[in-house]
């Protein structure tokens, strides 16, 4: 299979040795990298992307969950024409953000938004504002997830099973060179979907005279495949970081705009103290969102934590976010996607019987995988010691070599889009089928 991959992307290979004389690595980003070669995309349309090597696939990527709207949507590209001749940046607010403000604080029942350009702005931002609220330095955040790439989250994640440490006193580890230990020192993981262990660390914390200013937290995991929250763990989270007076940060970058008109949040019905948005949000431009309750936003509404970027709320973004909130975005849109995702994860899961494979079918809204995995995985404990990475592996080469675009690495979810429809996820059960019958064979 990975030679199969590699003959048909020949001119990905001669874009790669072009592109390493002035990109670092070859790429624009760490994340795009993949041995041999990345594939370089040339275009997108609706549900489908081609390569540069003409290999056409329906794109379950899907720009790691940002383009659940489709590729060049035409009402998003109206948006982003019209915006154009009328001037796309003057950093001084335009009424396309104040729409978009009112209409995430319908979502999300929370009062109070600012805007950024990327999901680690989002969240670099919300743990200062945190952080400045209360006057505590301390952040508690849950093993093994990604919150972006500044240095306070950049924190045991990707970790080796052998150093992930005792379950009650997990490793706070920085992921990769350049990250300052006084820094990671902050940054206190916790075991997702353990309430008892969030607690007793916090009391340990608030005993050393550490208490936490923040946790924050995805509401279901999106970096191990999807890990959902076990019922009533969210609640818990809720109702213990209320008594001991600490923020709740919902990291909603990937659930947000994907899972529910109002993310995580609706889907579950906990309201954090604040949310953090990015990738759908903006409807392939690079907007990001911070959202919270009056008592929460108080520091940046009066001056004390400053929230601030030259970008922030640019025209150009906003005009485009708010065609996707109010045009593309719709109630109808998650409905669809809920029914597109219910006949995925039916059909994975009827594959995975039938041939009696160690993995299960999961998924929310317009995410899902399959996991490899003969036991639920809850936590990233459980996703090192389980998961099957060279089944993983194999189905990800499967995929690229008929038709299905999708994230390199284990750790992704697919993420369907409104354009999607019962062809395009029924191909992706085929091609599941087509490996776990030369796999049993
Ligand atoms: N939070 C979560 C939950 C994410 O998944 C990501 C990106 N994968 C980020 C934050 C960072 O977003 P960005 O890459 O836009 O900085």
């Amino acid at each position: 299979e990975e030679k199969q991959l590699n003959d048909r992307t020949q001119r990905s290979k001669e874009m790669y040795e072009r592109a390493q004389v002035h990109l670092s690595g070859g790429v624009a980003s760490s994340y795009q990298l993949r041995d041999p070669w990345p594939i370089y995309l040339e275009r997108g349309s609706g549900p489908r992307v081609w390569d540069v090597d003409g290999n056409e696939m329906w794109d379950f990527h899907n720009g790691f969950g940002s383009m659940v709207q489709g590729h060049a949507h035409p009402a998003i590209g109206a948006a982003i024409q019209e915006r154009y001749s009328s001037g796309t940046h003057f950093a001084a607010p335009t009424e396309d953000a104040v729409v978009v403000g009112d209409e995430l604080a319908r979502r999300w029942g929370l009062p109070k938004w600012r805007f950024t350009n990327s999901g680690s702005e989002s969240t670099m931002d919300a743990i200062r504002i945190a952080r400045g609220t209360t006057g505590r330095e301390t952040i508690v955040k849950i093993f093994g997830s990604y919150h972006g790439h500044h240095d306070g989250v950049m924190v045991s994640i990707g970790v080796e099973y052998d150093q992930i440490g005792d379950h009650e006193n997990l490793a706070s580890l920085p992921y990769g060179a350049g990250i300052p230990q006084a820094v990671v020192d902050l940054t206190i993981p916790v075991p997702f979907n353990d309430a008892g262990a969030m607690e007793r660390r916090i009391e340990r914390l608030t005993a050393e005279g550490r208490k936490p200013a923040c946790v924050i937290m995805e509401a279901a995991m999106m970096n191990l495949g999807v890990v959902l929250p076990e019922p009533g763990y969210l609640e818990a989270v809720r109702d213990i970081t209320r008594r001991h007076g600490i923020i709740l940060i919902f990291d909603e970058v990937k659930t947000g705009l994907t899972i529910a008109p109002g993310g995580a949040t609706e889907k579950w019905g906990v309201t954090p103290d604040l949310v953090t948005l990015a990738k759908a949000l903006g409807g392939g431009t690079p907007i990001g969102a911070i959202g919270g309750t009056e008592a929460a936003m108080a520091a940046v509404e009066d001056g004390s934590v400053y929230q601030v970027g030259t970008y922030n709320g640019n025209p150009l973004g906003m005009a485009a976010t708010r065609a996707n909130l109010l045009e593309v975005l719709t109630p109808a849109a998650y409905e669809h996607l809920d029914g597109l995702n219910d006949r995925i994860l039916t059909g994975c899961e009827a594959v995975i019987r039938k041939h009696n494979l160690p993995g299960y079918a999961v998924g929310v809204g317009s995410k899902g995988c399959v996991t490899f995995s003969p036991s639920k995985i809850v936590d990233y404990e459980t996703f090192k010691a389980n998961q099957d990475k060279d089944l993983s592996e194999l189905a990800w080469l499967y995929n690229m070599n008929r038709g299905i675009f999708m994230t390199p690495g284990r750790e992704e979810e697919w993420t369907l889009s409104v354009t999607h429809d019962d062809a395009s996820v029924d191909a992706y059960v085929q091609v599941f089928e087509a490996m776990a019958d030369d796999l049993m064979s």
